[in-house]
């Protein structure tokens, strides 16, 4: 299967509904022949439904067009996330009228209904992946680009990686960034020093472990890296390890794994909306102002071409500074991406891809298609042309 990545610009070039980005998404799904691939399947379009009162989850005129194509092909699709995001997703504008097809929870209302794989990573000994997934045929993988505390971004890897497990193993997830030994207290037992590294950081990353108050806990999503604690603990008791960041998305690929053995490779879809692109999570329940412009859609069949396009078109743009939330982050901009400029040198947002092109997940490698231009742009090596963007 060819490993191009369709793409409609948020940007538009004349004033008409052909090109906005709804227009642009149906050519897309189009050059996707997805009408041609779904009869007779059973459809899953996972998405991240949000919480809370936040509203710039993938918009409900979007999520049709989709179950409007499948349905056209003589496919049965369904809309579904975790069972909380389902519950209040009418809050947001999800339901079935609004998307018109069912909206049902992963795993079942009680979080309970799920298959088991057994594909140990560090702290996660076995996988449960959602068992209305593993039941379906084809797979939509419809995300949202946006901010991550825990690795700089997120987009097609983490809605399945986070949103097709129990939530018994997203949280082990997240505790993977603390499976690697980073604090020595052999070390350093003297309570003044520290207090000493704990005062150091500017973002309140370190705390004293609530079992131990010898032990230091690093909270790794607040953590930009900065260095500063370093220069005050004594050496060898504290270490800010690449390992305790990138785990996080070693993670991820392993479980997005899990869920993409369920499918076969020609019936998986990616998608993804790099539009409201907000530093944080959409399950923060919040919506907090753009910190870089609309980019646009990517569509494909390769989840790492799919995402790698993203983060590279992402990655052109600048920082909106004035939007970010007050003195929460201290912006580095020397750093190559601009979501790691936010969130710190040891969350490189494609560390993801590198995991997964390991496990077998597709390629970075990616031909980009203007589906407004039909016309192609060769990636060479992951990057592509500025002058397309
Ligand atoms: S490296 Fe992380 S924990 Fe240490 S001072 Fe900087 S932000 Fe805080």
């Amino acid at each position: 299967m060819s490993n191009e990545v369709f793409f409609g610009s948020a940007r538009q070039r004349r004033l008409h509904s052909s090109e906005t980005l709804p227009a642009k998404l149906d050519r897309i799904i189009e050059r996707l022949a997805l009408k041609d691939r779904v009869k007779g399947e059973t459809v899953a379009i996972k998405m991240h439904l949000g919480g809370g009162i936040g509203y710039t989850t993938v918009h409900p005129v979007f999520v049709r067009k989709i179950v409007e194509a499948v349905k056209a092909g003589g496919g049965t699709p369904f809309c579904t996330d975790t069972p909380w995001a389902v519950l209040t997703a009418y809050q947001r504008g999800y339901t079935q009228e609004t998307l018109g097809c069912a909206l049902l929870p992963t795993a079942g209302l009680n979080d309970q209904y799920y298959k088991v794989t057994q594909e140990p990573y560090k702290n996660i000994k076995e996988w449960k992946t959602a068992g209305e997934i593993a039941d379906a045929t084809f797979l939509i993988d419809l995300a949202h680009a946006k901010g991550h505390p825990c690795c700089a971004y997120g987009g097609v890897f983490k809605n399945l990686a986070l949103g097709c497990q129990v939530a018994e193993i997203r949280s082990q997830l997240h505790d993977v960034a603390h499976y690697d030994q980073y604090w020595f207290p052999e070390k350093c037992s003297d309570d003044a020093t520290i207090q000493a590294i704990i005062d150091a950081c500017p973002l309140n990353a370190l705390v004293r472990d609530k079992d131990n108050p010898k032990n230091l806990h690093l909270h790794t999503e607040p953590c930009n890296g900065c260095g500063r604690c370093l220069e005050v603990a004594p050496a060898g008791s504290l270490k800010i390890d690449p390992v305790n960041f990138n785990s996080f998305q070693e993670a991820c690929a392993v479980s997005a794994k899990q869920t993409l053995r369920t499918f076969d490779k020609e019936k998986c879809i990616f998608l993804n909306l790099a539009t409201h692109i907000t530093p944080v999570c959409d399950c923060f329940g919040m919506t907090l102002m753009s910190v870089l412009p609309d980019v646009g859609i990517f569509g494909g069949n390769d989840i790492c071409a799919v995402e790698q396009a993203s983060l590279d078109a992402i990655g052109k743009e600048k920082l909106i500074l004035e939007n970010m939330p007050g003195d929460t982050y201290q912006v580095q901009l020397d750093l190559p991406h601009p979501l790691q400029q936010i969130h710190g040198r040891y969350k490189d947002p494609y560390d993801v891809i590198r995991f997964a092109e390991k496990l077998g997940l597709g390629s970075s490698d990616y031909t980009l298609v203007d589906v407004m231009e039909e016309e192609a742009v060769t990636a060479a090596a992951g990057h592509i042309s500025a002058a397309k963007l």
